[in-house]
């Protein structure tokens, strides 16, 4: 369902649906609260910067062989989200804008035999590199709709959208998601422990929210 050049282009895409979330806002709006608890619309843009950073220093791994996590400790991950939110709106997009240019540039620089070097994630997964472009699809395409700045699930590409329920599905465990109806959008929004509408039971009954996931 999902390849390299797929994820790449979710990546790219994701980023765009970013900026165009971004770039509607005004200082003051920068800093209102988003749509996910305790995190203003900064801190989501400092945390999509970082995690930028961050997936570029797997992609380095995957190049050099030398071991780079992605952050040097889940402390120096939440310090930069803090330090990032206090940042002016213009300089915030800016590092945004840079960190995700650096990425672009060191995936592209990737031979397909680099793709397939082993790296570790944040969670301790051990994945080939080329599962990166994923975890940054991902990243963009979800914290697009969270900025709560007009991109909504329904937005995003139909094809993203399978492959993310497969993930969080996988994720999940399916035996402990109940079986539910709705429209896509806001199955993929229930599935991710966001905010959806219409999505029911197997009875017909509305479906309670499941715990946050990513
Ligand atoms: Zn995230």
């Amino acid at each position: 369902m999902r390849d390299l050049r797929t994820a790449l282009a979710w990546v790219a895409e994701g980023t765009a649906l970013c900026r165009k979330a971004i770039g509607g806002l005004d200082e003051a709006a920068y800093g209102k609260p988003s749509r996910l608890p305790g995190w203003t619309r900064k801190h989501v843009v400092a945390h999509l910067a970082g995690n930028a950073e961050a997936i570029a220093n797997l992609v380095r791994w995957a190049r050099t062989g030398e071991p780079t996590p992605m952050y040097a400790s889940p402390e120096a991950r939440a310090v930069g989200i803090q330090t990032g939110a206090a940042l002016p709106g213009a300089r915030l997009t800016a590092w945004f804008e840079e960190s995700a240019r650096v990425l672009a540039d060191a995936m592209a620089g990737l031979t397909a035999e680099q793709w397939q070097a082993p790296v570790v994630t944040a969670q301790g997964r051990t994945v080939p590199a080329s599962e990166t472009p994923w975890m940054r699809g991902r990243e963009v395409m979800v914290h697009a709709v969270d900025l709560g700045a007009g991109i909504e699930f329904a937005d995003l590409p139909g094809e993203f959208l399978d492959a993310l329920r497969e993930d969080i599905l996988a994720k999940r465990g399916r035996a402990g998601v109940p079986s539910v109806h709705g429209d896509p959008a806001e199955v993929t929004a229930y599935l991710a422990g966001r905010p959806y509408t219409g999505v029911t039971t197997a009875d017909g009954d509305p479906a309670d929210p499941l715990p946050p996931w990513l």
